[in-house]
């Protein structure tokens, strides 16, 4: 039997594009079976005991981890925008001068900045 994408809940659309932010393998848990789960940005449902914030927003985010941060200023130096300074507290970021570029991810030695969501487009 022929299954239309329409019933897979693909839509018709070839170009439809997502914002991804994470990709589980062996999901086991919530659902039946073992799948792989894909998490989606934009959700709209803005439940009180969300586990995955980061995935309401739809833009890009950028996230960081005080524990695997070393210090070393190379995220300052990409940030073209002057948004992010060293404090004694770690990277402290001036959300107004952000514009989500991620070059301060892309230089971070320790992933202890990342950008959370990427945009896919469906492949057919
Ligand atoms: S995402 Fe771009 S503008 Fe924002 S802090 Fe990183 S490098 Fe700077
Ligand atoms: S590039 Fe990464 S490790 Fe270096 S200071 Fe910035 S956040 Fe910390």
């Amino acid at each position: 039997m022929m299954v239309s994408d329409a019933q897979k809940g693909l839509g018709g659309d070839p170009g439809l594009t997502g914002k991804v932010f994470d990709v589980k393998r062996y999901a086991i848990n919530d659902g039946p079976g073992i799948r792989i789960t894909i998490f989606l940005k934009g959700c709209n449902l803005n439940c009180a005991w969300c586990h995955n914030p980061e995935g309401i927003s739809l833009p890009a985010e950028r996230m960081y981890a005080r524990s695997a941060c070393i210090g070393c200023g190379l995220c300052l130096e990409a940030c073209s925008n002057g948004a992010l300074s060293l404090t004694r507290e770690g990277i402290a970021i001036q959300p107004e001068r952000c514009d989500r570029s991620g070059h301060c991810a892309e230089v971070c030695p320790t992933r202890a900045t990342e950008m959370s969501g990427r945009e896919i487009r469906r492949v057919t």
